[in-house]
């Protein structure tokens, strides 16, 4: 029965003269996510809101679910658009919305009528108790609530018909993904990086992503599993260009010439060198990741502070404050936990030492560094060089 869907947008509304760029981002953006489906949908903007019609038949819940994964939207209410013809009729055309719309017709509810089409006979105020008194005599078991009404029943009298709606189905608010830059996503098959990446698309920003692998030490099978990771952030942020970077060779010598317990310290550096190389390469103006303070041994707060230490871009940790449970809610609400939970190996843990240092000393770490001098630019270039880019 809804043929249209009213797109509701909230932080957008207030960017003052940029505020076309941000429309027509996410114009395009609501375009782009309805075009896979079935339903031929339109997208349209009249005076400071999204419209998309259909002009086929589609599937109204994997329609809201494409529509609730877009960045910007603040509210989907799907619509009943009908023929203005005349207050009697327009009577029967909301009695018929109700009873299609609620097979429970115990609720409290409001009229609100917005007359854009000034020529339309009565006020505001006179269609409302008209309408609210005819719902009332149709379905006695309803009841008037002007204050907190179970259903708010819009009605917008527009030029060219009468837009009926009441179910307003939350977005995920945010950005339009792009209106922000780009950054460069650490991307592991842990739980905590793909929620980093899925935050800061959320603010508009575009992402790109970095796996680090080290085969045969870990399997294609993990790899996989952050490929399936990317894939589910991307049906947020859009497209993801994934960087698999083999990182055996730096991680072996990493193991040979440098103290054990500094082993994850170094190679979170060497990580965050490369990252930053592709970064650079791809304009990318930020790097994110997944980390959050005292988490484990290489994110205490001195540890952060000497894996920063290599980066001239911004380090973006919006999970920094946040306890794991935070991160799992966000994880299962987003729907990647139960790829994050997949049994498979992380280069972190397979070259782990028993007791890593939690107090890093930057001057010390650095002077195990120079153990590698000779090898490691050869590597690093190698390794920027062979990355695959895997898009998702
Ligand atoms: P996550 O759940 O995101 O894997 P974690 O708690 O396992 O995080 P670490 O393994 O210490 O934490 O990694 C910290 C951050 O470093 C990750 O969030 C991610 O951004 C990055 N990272 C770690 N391992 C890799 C990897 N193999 N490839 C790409 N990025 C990685
Ligand atoms: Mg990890």
């Amino acid at each position: 029965m809804f043929q249209s869907f009213l797109i509701k947008y909230a932080e957008i509304g207030i960017k003052g003269k940029n505020r076309y760029l941000f429309e027509d981002a996410l114009l395009s953006h609501i375009h782009h996510a309805l075009k896979r489906l079935d339903g031929q949908f339109t997208v349209t903007k009249e005076s400071g809101r999204i419209y998309a019609h259909a002009g086929a038949p589609f599937d109204y819940d994997e329609v809201t679910e494409a529509l609730t994964c877009v960045f910007g939207v603040a509210a989907v209410c799907p619509l009943k658009r009908v023929e203005d013809l005349g207050f009697e009729a327009l009577k029967k055309q909301v009695v018929e919305y109700i009873e299609e719309t609620y097979p429970d017709k115990s609720f409290t509810f409001k009229v609100n009528t917005r007359r854009v089409n000034k020529q339309y006979p009565g006020s505001s105020e006179q269609i409302n108790r008209d309408l609210g008194e005819v719902i009332l005599e149709t379905f006695p078991q309803t009841k008037v609530d002007v204050h907190q009404p179970d259903v708010l029943l819009n009605v917008e009298i527009r030029p060219k018909g009468v837009n009926l709606y009441s179910r307003v189905i939350p977005g995920p608010g945010g950005m339009p993904v792009g209106t922000n830059g780009r950054a460069m996503l650490l991307l592991s098959g842990g739980i905590d990086s793909p929620v980093a990446g899925y935050m800061i698309a959320k603010r508009g920003v575009k992402i790109e992503a970095v796996y680090f692998h080290a085969p045969p030490y870990t399997s294609e099978r993990a790899k996989q599993k952050v490929v399936d990771l990317a894939r589910e952030v991307s049906r947020y942020s859009g497209p993801i260009k994934l960087h698999v970077v083999n990182f055996t060779d730096i991680q072996l010598a990493i193991y040979d010439k440098c103290p054990h317990e500094e082993l994850t310290i170094i190679m979170r550096r060497y990580m965050m060198r490369i990252a930053e190389e592709l970064a650079k390469k791809d304009n990318c103006q930020g790097l994110i990741t997944g980390e959050s303070i005292g988490q484990v041994a290489s994110q205490t707060v001195h540890s952060l502070a000497v894996t920063n230490e290599v980066c001239a871009l911004p380090v973006f940790r919006p999970v920094i404050g946040f306890d794991k449970q935070d991160i799992v809610d966000i994880a299962l609400k987003i729907g990647t936990y139960e790829t994050s939970i997949e049994p498979y190996e992380d280069c972190c843990t397979i070259f782990v030492a028993k007791h890593p240092v939690t107090k890093p000393v930057l001057e010390k770490i650095r002077k195990s560094e120079r153990n590698l001098e000779e090898q490691i630019d050869g590597m690093l270039k190698e390794a920027v060089e062979t990355a695959e880019v895997v898009w998702c």
